[in-house]
């Protein structure tokens, strides 16, 4: 991608679901944009397992994955139903690409902007871009997060679980999986039976069945889960949080000393984005930028979308903030 002097109406910086789907309305309203994508389209998805099967299903009348509605994933030969795959959701992520034309640079990474007058000045690995308005679809899952627990930091027995990629690194191995989301579910099922498995949780356990929850959804692992800790395959530590590891040896609330040959963190993500020069960039206390109803942030003509935009906690999945992206898209639309 060669610099280009004139600036554009709208830089989007991210090729993710929410990229994609902000680009798709600019696009088919005739708004000049351009969108940067530091690696390959939808590139969190492809760093996430292979084979992951999704938690959001995506069947007529039930779609909580496709971008929109007009365009369902379903519909895609050969998906699988009710729950898509990893694979299942990058096939459509590039056919939807394709099919509407979308001006995406990928890998090209923006790497700071600072406020002009009129707009910004992007810094990207190809060069700077000018724009008017700015929209940040950078994703939330941008930094593993670790507990703060004394001991854990450089401990070469502490692994996060964007770095799990098979069972068979665990094999015979005693295992503690620390988290009780999906991650830690999903992980906790792949390993049971080829390693010694312990899950432990910092409070009880919530299963959607019961509480009826979305933050609670583990889709098809909620079963299993159950049936692997009645069985004794798994073992659950629940609401028995860890006090400090020493190398190896993990030491809990409950006052149990035990030793593990691996520590799994499946403790999530922080957000994190470019900086922003020139301007005062404010966060909530989750560290999400603070937003407008319309997704502008607090520097003027800087907007949000997508998992990065937390209009509310439903926003860290595509059937929570897929509407949003439609009142972003307006709002700048009117602006332009
Ligand atoms: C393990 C896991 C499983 C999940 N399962 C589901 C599910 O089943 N259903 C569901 O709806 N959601 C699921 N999610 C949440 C899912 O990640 C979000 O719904 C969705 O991907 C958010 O889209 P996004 O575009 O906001 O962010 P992302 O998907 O994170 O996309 C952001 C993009 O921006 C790019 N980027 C970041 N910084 C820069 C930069 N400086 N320059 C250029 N590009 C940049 C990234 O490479 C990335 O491609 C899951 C998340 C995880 C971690």
């Amino acid at each position: 991608m060669s610099p280009d002097p004139t600036p554009k109406d709208v830089l989007i910086v991210g090729g993710g679901p929410a990229g994609l789907l902000l680009g798709h309305y600019f696009q088919e309203h005739g708004v000049d944009y351009e969108a940067v994508e530091r690696g390959k389209i939808a590139q969190a998805w492809r760093s996430m397992r292979p084979g992951m099967v999704l938690l959001s299903p995506a069947v007529p009348g039930t779609d909580w994955t496709s971008l929109t509605l007009k365009h369902p994933l379903w519909a895609l030969p050969g998906v699988r139903k009710p729950f898509p795959t990893r694979e299942d959701f990058l096939c459509y992520v590039e056919s939807f690409t394709r099919e509407q034309g979308l001006r995406i640079a990928e890998n090209v990474a923006a790497t700071k902007a600072s406020v002009t007058p009129g707009g910004f000045l992007v810094s990207t690995t190809a060069g700077e871009i000018r724009c008017r308005f700015l929209v940040l679809a950078s994703g939330a899952s941008t930094v593993p997060y670790f507990p703060d627990i004394p001991g854990i930091s450089l401990n070469p027995h502490v692994v996060h679980s964007c770095d799990f990629v098979h069972c068979m690194a665990y094999s015979g191995k005693r295992v503690l999986i620390i988290g009780g989301a999906n991650s830690a579910a999903e992980i906790a099922i792949e390993l049971a039976g080829t390693a010694r498995v312990t899950m432990c949780t910092r409070g009880p356990m919530r299963y959607f069945s019961e509480t009826g929850a979305l933050d609670d959804i583990r889709g098809s692992s909620e079963s299993v889960l159950k049936e692997l800790f009645r069985f004794g395959i798994l073992h659950l530590r629940e609401a028995d949080p860890i006090v400090s590891i020493a190398h190896s040896k993990v030491r809990f609330r409950s006052g149990d000393e035990r030793e593990f040959d691996w520590i799994l963190c499946a403790t999530g993500y922080r957000p994190q984005w470019i900086p922003v020069e020139g301007g005062e960039l404010r966060m909530d206390e989750d560290g999400y930028p603070v937003i407008s109803p319309v997704g502008e942030s607090t520097v003027r003509g800087l907007y949000v979308c997508g998992s990065l935009a937390r209009f509310n906690r439903r926003c860290a999945f595509i059937h929570g903030f897929r509407n949003y992206i439609e009142k972003v898209f307006w709002d700048i639309a009117d602006r332009v």
